[in-house]
């Protein structure tokens, strides 16, 4: 028998836990140990992992020019495509305008509405860790990546000397690459089970009255895939956008399951360096910061959420504070963690910029879950879109250089 591929076996598993959500309701909670199995191993892997790619990919970068030359590629393309998808977040708020004319029961203290987004300046302080074990023992991302970033630099700039402890991460990061393959074997199943409950939790009758939103941060998401990702992958890639697609299919389901760009990270470090041919030492360096701080999905989100709020309560906005809106949702999405419902809190910091009622947050939270899927997704695709992008580059750098020893 033809052993199916991980996207076909993805496809199905996705697809059974719809029908079977939809058909069993709430009972098919029954499934969801399946769903936390899953998500266990992949929390297992994801500190060492984060760790030690993000360390080889600094470390085999040839000097610190390279370094500038990648990172501030990355950076850039990142600015940009964000800034593009809270533009089109705003362009779906204001066109389909979903916040006029709802009526939705405004749930009572909720969670989310107490919940208070970190300012700038604790953002920007607690990714330095205190202990750097603690950040590794706490799972905490935005330290892992300072903590990876400071040994990487350390070993490029001590060069000879640091070699041996450069083979030691290389040849860890070998290895936790493998166990990566071992955890994605039972992904289909983890799939099926963390799907299958919020379908059958989620049912129509909860999406109804908020399908405005739905339809507006989802349309978001797909003009935000045409216009920025597979233009990027077809222009700069040279790669055709449907087999783009195609390779990170498999990771843009999983972040649709665990609405976590976290915990996709392994699965789109494997299929960007399998299926789209990015290279070991671009992936590593593009997909770990990306995961973090490229949140174009959850941009596009802020800039619907924000409107409708607005609309919500009949507040007009201006140009003033639409400027205001896309330069805050930017911010907000470099800071909002790749956990599930984190742009809904970082969501709180840009209305308070426009001084829209924070407590609106109330309104979308009952669906948030369902925005956080397709936002992830986003989320991920476009970090592998930049590693299509940065990668371009390098391809020709080494074909300029293998050029020129061979002349
Ligand atoms: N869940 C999203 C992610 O992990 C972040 C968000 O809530 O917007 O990418």
């Amino acid at each position: 028998m033809k052993k199916l591929s991980l996207l076909t076996q993805v496809l199905i598993a996705f697809t059974l836990a719809l029908v079977l959500g939809l058909i069993f309701k709430e009972k098919m909670a029954i499934v969801q140990p399946l769903g936390d199995l899953f998500l266990r191993l992949i929390k297992f892997i994801m500190a060492p992992l984060i760790l030690t790619t993000l360390i080889v990919g600094i470390t085999s970068l040839q000097d610190s020019k390279q370094l500038f030359s990648m990172g501030g590629r990355t950076i850039a393309y990142y600015m940009v495509t964000t800034l593009i998808a809270v533009g089109i977040g705003i362009f779906y708020g204001v066109v389909l305008s979903p916040g006029s004319g709802v009526k939705v029961n405004e749930p009572q203290g909720t969670e989310a509405a107490q919940a208070e987004a970190p300012t700038f300046v604790e953002t920007i302080l607690t990714i330095i860790p205190e202990n750097p074990f603690a950040a590794l023992m706490d799972g905490n991302i935005l330290q892992i990546i300072f903590l990876a970033i400071a040994i990487g630099l350390g070993i490029l700039f001590v060069g000879e000397e640091a070699r041996p402890v450069k083979r030691l991460f290389e040849s860890f990061s070998t290895v936790m690459f493998k166990i990566t393959s071992g955890v994605m074997v039972i992904a289909p199943i983890g799939i099926f089970g963390m799907v299958a409950p919020i379908i059958g939790e989620y049912g129509a009758a909860v999406l109804m009255p908020l399908i405005k939103v739905i339809v507006a941060v989802g349309l978001g998401c797909v003009t935000q895939v045409l216009v920025a990702y597979l233009l990027t992958v077809k222009v700069f890639g040279k790669m055709n956008p449907v087999a783009f697609l195609k390779g990170i299919a498999p990771a843009g389901i999983v972040a649709f399951s665990t609405a976590s760009s976290g915990a996709t990270l392994p699965i789109s470090l494997k299929n960007t360096q399998e299926n789209l041919g990015v290279s070991k030492k671009t992936a590593s360096f593009v997909l770990p910061l990306g995961a973090t701080m490229n949140m174009d999905g959850s941009a596009i989100y802020q800039g619907v959420a924000a409107l409708f709020i607005a609309q919500f309560y009949g507040i007009e906005l201006g140009m003033a504070e639409i400027m205001m809106i896309m330069f805050t949702a930017t911010v907000a999405s470099v800071g909002t963690a790749g956990v599930p419902g984190a742009g809904m809190i970082m969501l709180t910091m840009v209305l308070a910029a426009v001084q829209l009622p924070v407590e609106g947050i109330a309104l979308i939270a009952a669906i948030d879950r369902v925005l956080d899927m397709f936002r992830t997704s986003v989320n991920i695709v476009g970090d592998a879109a930049a590693a299509v992008f940065v990668d371009s580059f390098e391809k020709k750098r080494e074909k300029k250089e293998n050029h020129s020893i061979s002349a």
